[in-house]
């Protein structure tokens, strides 16, 4: 097979230890593309060797160096956009505006980062005796970091982890998704050879495979993974053992408000995006609409209006909206979760079914009469789907909302001031969208709270999760203490 991409391990290529290999597919026309190896615990071992071996060098390399290597990668990824975009789109199906937003968010992280590890880390405090005493919170990268990374932004959710990881003095090993192979290959090779060995490698594989002896590895000190719920239990129960340090990015359930002030039509327009984008498959797309019962109707219309607008097809043809799913199991959820509530009443106003062509495409779905106990208000459906639920009250909501048990993020339109307000306090969710659904700022830290995890991407927090804290206690004189034997 022509297009067979071997592993990356200290900036050569490297073929899997016992020689088998995973397909990758555009889920667009189910052909094959391309193959990665389908690497296990002997390669993993040689990328943990490789990135321990670099672990030191990199320590020591000078913070503004490290950044400027940063920012060779942001200009060669600019210079080798067109084929980034281009396979991205390939592998990974979503529009192409959608995969060239992907790329640029993707630099930006990693020029934030090369800014802010520039910056000094750590602090001096004051001594219990100021004359001869030094006291230093120190701030240490931990040495090899673990990436894994899903398949919803391959390249996006990687820069967010290896952009502070190297910044902090971290070397790397990426496990990406089976389904996102090629392009993070693509990517780590074309953009960062210029890294000296070791500081970056890919071993590819399954999760059980390569991810899990990732995670087993006792000089993998930190593993930052985002991906689903049971994936992230099972990496938490293998690592609990060895104390490791973990950045777990779970699920998410976001429930998406329309406040009793809303206007509709312009909520109607950013609900479509926000359930919609990648074909619904973000972590913080809009699973669950609550609306209020006297607007149900006229919202749902308007929603329906827009979605019926909406061109599904090829991510590369420009004149599309919506591209397949990744993978024929996700639509098969989706239909299921639909399946399940029209058998318990509701009702789909647009879509509801897979088309007969061939691709994983799934038609964008409206659905009314969804109650919380339905599997599609309960369970994440990842996929192009707008459930609509009704309710009386604003407080009735807001313990609605907060009734689920994952916490990743959660919208709201209105202009009431006491409402707003009262849903930023009193929602449990790492990120409240208010009137602006979606939007990153680089400059503020993302992730989730209850079973979504915990962990914090972007901002400073996004850099701190990969230093570990030292105190260091000097005593300039060797004089002994009063307080030493004997009493
Ligand atoms: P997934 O959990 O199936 O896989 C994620 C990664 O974990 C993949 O690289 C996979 O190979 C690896 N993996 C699987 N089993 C493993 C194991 N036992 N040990 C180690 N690694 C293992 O998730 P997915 O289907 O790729 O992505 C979709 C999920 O990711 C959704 O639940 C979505 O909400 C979540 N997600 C969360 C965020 C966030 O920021 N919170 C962002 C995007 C996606």
């Amino acid at each position: 097979m022509s297009n067979d991409r071997p592993m990356w391990i200290a900036n050569e290529h490297v073929t899997a230890s016992r020689g088998a290999w995973i397909d990758s597919e555009d889920p667009a026309t189910e052909a094959v593309i391309g193959r990665v190896p389908a690497g296990g615990a002997a390669d993993v071992e040689r990328a943990v060797a490789a990135a321990r071996a670099a672990s030191t060098g990199w320590r020591y390399t000078a913070a503004n160096d490290r950044a400027e290597l940063m920012h060779e990668a942001v200009a060669r990824s600019h210079a080798h956009a067109g084929q980034l975009v281009e396979l991205l789109t390939r592998e990974q199906g979503k529009a192409k505006p959608e995969q060239e937003e992907e790329v640029e968010w993707s630099l930006t992280s990693l020029r934030y980062y090369a800014e802010l590890g520039r910056n000094g880390s750590g602090r001096v405090i004051p001594s219990g005796e100021p004359e001869t005493q030094l006291n230093l919170v120190l701030k240490e990268p931990y040495g090899v970091v673990g990436a894994i990374v899903p398949w919803n932004f391959p390249l996006l959710l990687l820069a967010w982890k290896l952009a502070p990881a190297l910044a902090a003095g971290n070397t790397v090993v990426i496990k990406p998704s089976e389904l996102t192979s090629l392009i993070t290959l693509e990517w780590i090779e074309s953009c960062f050879g210029h890294f000296p060995p070791g500081v970056i490698n890919v071993v590819t594989g399954t999760g059980v495979d390569a991810g899990e002896a990732l995670v087993a590895h006792p000089d993998v000190r930190v593993i930052a993974m985002t991906g689903s719920v049971p994936t992230g239990q099972r990496i938490a129960s293998v690592a609990a053992p060895m104390m490791k340090h973990l950045h777990l990015e779970l699920g998410g359930k976001d429930a998406f408000v329309v406040g009793p002030d809303a206007d509709l039509d312009s909520a109607a327009d950013a609900l479509a995006y926000s359930a919609l984008f990648n074909a619904g498959q973000v972590c913080t797309s809009s699973e669950r609409i609550y609306v209020p019962a006297a607007m149900r109707d006229d919202f749902a219309e308007a929603v329906t209006a827009k979605v019926a607008t909406l061109r599904l097809g090829s991510g590369l043809d420009p004149a599309v909206d919506i591209g397949p799913m990744a993978a024929d199991r996700f639509r098969d959820k989706v239909d299921h979760h639909i399946r399940e509530s029209v058998g318990r009443g509701a009702r789909v106003l647009v879509g509801g079914g897979k088309p007969e062509r061939t691709g994983y495409f799934y038609e964008p779905t409206v659905m009314v009469d969804v109650d919380d106990d339905h599997l599609i208000m309960q369970d994440e459906t990842f996929g192009p789907v707008i459930p609509i639920a009704s309710y009386e009250r604003f407080d009735e909501v807001i313990d609605r909302v907060n009734s689920h048990p994952m916490g990743l993020g959660a919208c709201l339109r209105s202009s009431d001031p006491l409402a707003i307000k009262r849903f930023y306090e009193h929602v449990k969710a790492g990120t409240i969208w208010i009137n602006d659904p979606l939007t990153d700022n680089y400059a503020g830290p993302f992730g989730g709270m209850k079973l979504t995890g915990g962990g914090r991407e972007l901002g400073p927090e996004g850099l701190e999760t990969f230093l570990e804290t030292k105190h260091v206690h000097w005593d300039f004189s060797q004089a002994p203490k009063d307080w030493w034997y004997p009493y």
